[in-house]
C-alpha cells in the first residue's frame, strides 16, 4: 500500500500535524483522551450516557481518561499486554467505552461485537481473532459462551460487567475500583493494529478488517470535514459499536475532535429519539437509512410536537439514502440527512455530502479531499477508468490512513481487493459531470433484464415513493425470455393492508416511474425485510429463498418476518 507521509503531498498533513503524537509514534487513545487532558480540557464533557431506564451518567474527558486507565490496569494486572486481543459484547454501556479506550491505551487490539449475536457467530469471530480477553455481561456469558469457553485456547480472561461473576470469570466493577486511575499509554507505532471490525455480512461470510493506529489521522480529519465535528459540539451517533460506524464515528472521531458524544443504551424508539434530540440539544446527528425510514413510516405528524432547532447537521450511512428520505428530513427537521458512503474496509467516510456543499438528493456526495474515486471496469488484469455517466465499480486509490491493512486470516481475499493500483469496493456507482457519485447497487445485486442493467436502489427508491410502501428490497429472478425479471418485497406503512388491488397499484406506480422493463413484475408483502444487525437489507437472502438455494452465512441476520 502506498504510504503518504510526505508533508507536501499528504492531503491530511494538517490533521496529522494537529495530533500530538505519542512517544515518537501514534496511539488512538492518546489522541482521543490524554492529549485533551494534557492541554487543559479535562473538564469538558466527553460522554453523556442515557440508560434504558432513564439513568444518566456524565463523563468528562478527565473521567473517561481515568476509566480507560483503570481498564488498562485491569488488563495489565492479568499479565496481558501489547498486541493481545480484547473482544467486547456488552451493549451500549459506559464500561464498553472505557474498555475500548483502555484496550487502545494498553496497546492492545479491540474488537466489538453486537451483543445480540448468537453463540456460533461469537465463537467463530473469537477464534479467528484469537481473543485473549472477553468483556461481556453475565447473561450473555451464561447463555452464549460458558459452554465452549474452554475450547478457545487463546482466551485468558473473561470480564463480567457488574459486581459479581460466574466461576472462572472476573467481575469488572470491583476490579475497576481496585485499579489505579493512572496508566501511561503504551507506545504504539502508526502501523500497529488497533481494531478489528467484522463486515456486516450482507453479501456473504463476514470478513475481519484490521485497522491500525494511523487511522486516527483520518478520523480526526473526516469528523471535521464530513460531519462538522468540533470542540464542544453535542453529537449523537446512533450506530452500535458492534459495527464500524459505532467506533470510527461513535467513539474515536468525536473524542479526537473534542466533541461531546451522546450514547443511548436503548434501541430505536421514535418518541425516545425525538425527545433525545430535543432535550439534549443534539447538534450533529449521525444515523442510518433504516432508522430514517422508520421515522418516515411514523409520519411527519409524529415529529410536530418536538423542537429540533438545535440541529445543525444530519448525516446518514450504511445503505443508499432514498431521495424521498432526504426531502422528507429537510421538511421535518429543517435539515436534510446528508448521505455518505464508506465501508468497514475503508475505516472512514470516503464520499460525502459535506457541510456547506449543495445536496443532490439520491447522490452520496463527492469524495472527501485527498480521496481519489474511480468508476472502473475490469479488463482482464487491468482496469479501465470510465467517464461521467457510465456505470462501473466504485474504486478508490489506496493510501488514506484509515484503510484496512488486512482481512484477518484471509490474505487471498484481501489481495483480490486490489487491482491495477486501485482498491475495488464491490459496489457499483456512476459519477456526474459535477463530480457527485451516485450509488447503483452492490455488484452482486445487479439485475440484468432484457439487455438493461438495473440497480435495486433505483427501483426501491421509486417503490417507497408510493404512499403505502415503507421499505422495499428488490432482486432479479431468472426468466427464460428476459434473462432476469425484477421482483420486489415491500413492507407497508401504518393504515395499509396487503391486497391484490394494492399490489397492482404499487406495480402501476413503479411502471409509471421506471418504465415497464425496469418495474417489478411481482410485489410481495412482508412484515419486515431480512436485515443485518447494522440495518442493511439482505437481498442475497431474499434471492436464495426465491431460488431454493442454501441461505449461506446468516450470522448477522436480524429482522425477518414474512
Ligand atoms: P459484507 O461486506 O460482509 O457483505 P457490508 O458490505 O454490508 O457486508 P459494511 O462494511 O458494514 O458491510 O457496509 C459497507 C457497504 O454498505 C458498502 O459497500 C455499500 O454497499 C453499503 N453502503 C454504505 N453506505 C452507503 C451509502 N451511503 N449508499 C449506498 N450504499 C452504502
Ligand atoms: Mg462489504
Amino acid at each position: 500500500m502506498r504510504r503518504m507521509t510526505d508533508r507536501t503531498t499528504d492531503p491530511w498533513a494538517e490533521a496529522r500535524a494537529n495530533l500530538s503524537g505519542w512517544k515518537g509514534g501514534l496511539n488512538i487513545a492518546h489522541e482521543a483522551l490524554d492529549a485533551h487532558v494534557a492541554a487543559g480540557h479535562g473538564g469538558d464533557l466527553a460522554l453523556r450516557w442515557l440508560g434504558r431506564d432513564g439513568a444518566r451518567r456524565d463523563f468528562t474527558y478527565a473521567d473517561l481518561t481515568a476509566e480507560a486507565a483503570r481498564f488498562a490496569n485491569v488488563l495489565a494486572a492479568h499479565g496481558l499486554g501489547k498486541g493481545d486481543s480484547v473482544f467486547a459484547m456488552a451493549g451500549r454501556v459506559p464500561e464498553l467505552y472505557a474498555a475500548a479506550l483502555g484496550t487502545l491505551k494498553a496497546g492492545m487490539v479491540f474488537t466489538p461485537l453486537f451483543s445480540a449475536f448468537g453463540p456460533e457467530p461469537v465463537r467463530t469471530r473469537m477464534e479467528i481473532g484469537r481473543a485473549a480477553v472477553l468483556v461481556t455481561t453475565e447473561a450473555i456469558y451464561r447463555r452464549k459462551i460458558a459452554d465452549w469457553r474452554h475450547e478457545i485456547d487463546s482466551l485468558k480472561l473473561v470480564l463480567i460487567l457488574g459486581e459479581e461473576a460466574p466461576e472462572g470469570c472476573v467481575a469488572l466493577a470491583p476490579a475497576m475500583r481496585a485499579a489505579a486511575p493512572g496508566f501511561e499509554t503504551v507506545a504504539t507505532a502508526p502501523e500497529d493494529p488497533a481494531l478489528i471490525h467484522f463486515t456486516s455480512g450482507t453479501t456473504g461470510k463476514p470478513k475481519g478488517a484490521v485497522h491500525v493506529h494511523e487511522a486516527v489521522v483520518y478520523h480526526a480529519f473526516s469528523g471535521r470535514a464530513a460531519l462538522g465535528l468540533e470542540p464542544g459540539v453535542t453529537y449523537w451517533c446512533t450506530a452500535d459499536p458492534g459495527w464500524v460506524t459505532g467506533t470510527s464515528y461513535g467513539i474515536i472521531s468525536p473524542l479526537v475532535n473534542r466533541a461531546t458524544m451522546l450514547v443511548d443504551e436503548a434501541e430505536f424508539d421514535l418518541e425516545r429519539w425525538y425527545s433525545i434530540v430535543q432535550d439534549e440539544k443534539v447538534q450533529v446527528w449521525y444515523s442510518a437509512p433504516t432508522a430514517i425510514r422508520m421515522m418516515m413510516r411514523a409520519g411527519a405528524e409524529a415529529a410536530k410536537p418536538y423542537d429540533f432547532s438545535s440541529l445543525t447537521f444530519l448525516a446518514s450511512v450504511g445503505e443508499p439514502l432514498n431521495p424521498e428520505a432526504v426531502i422528507w428530513s429537510e421538511v421535518v427537521f429543517g435539515q436534510p440527512f446528508h448521505d455518505n458512503w464508506w465501508q468497514t474496509e475503508t475505516g472512514g467516510i470516503m464520499i460525502a455530502n459535506r457541510p456547506g456543499q449543495e445536496v443532490r438528493p439520491g447522490s452520496m456526495g463527492k469524495p472527501l479531499p485527498g480521496v481519489e474515486v474511480g468508476i472502473v471496469e475490469r479488463e482482464g488484469g487491468t482496469l479501465k477508468v470510465l467517464g461521467p455517466g457510465a456505470v462501473g465499480e466504485l474504486a478508490l486509490r489506496p493510501g488514506w490512513p484509515s484503510m484496512m491493512r488486512a482481512y484477518l486470516n484471509e490474505p487471498a481475499r484481501y489481495a483480490k481487493c486490489f487491482v491495477d493500483g486501485w482498491y475495488l469496493s464491490g459496489d457499483l456507482a456512476t459519477r456526474d459531470v459535477a463530480g457527485y457519485v451516485w450509488f447503483v447497487g452492490r455488484a452482486d445485486d445487479l439485475i440484468k433484464t432484457s439487455g438493461h442493467l438495473i440497480g435495486p436502489f433505483e427501483v426501491e427508491s421509486a417503490l417507497i415513493e408510493h404512499d403505502a410502501v415503507a421499505e422495499a428490497g428488490v432482486i432479479g429472478i431468472p426468466d427464460e425470455t428476459a434473462g432476469e425479471v425484477v421482483k420486489a418485497y415491500v413492507t407497508l406503512n401504518p393504515g395499509f393492508a396487503p391486497s391484490e388491488a394494492l399490489e397492482r397499484d404499487i406495480r402501476g406506480h413503479a411502471r409509471k416511474k421506471l418504465g415497464p422493463a425496469v418495474a417489478p413484475r411481482e410485489v410481495v408483502f412482508r412484515k419486515t425485510l431480512p436485515k443485518t444487525r447494522s440495518g442493511k437489507i439482505m437481498r442475497r437472502l431474499l434471492k436464495a429463498r426465491e431460488l431454493g438455494l442454501p441461505e449461506g452465512d446468516i450470522s448477522t441476520l436480524e429482522t425477518d418476518e414474512t
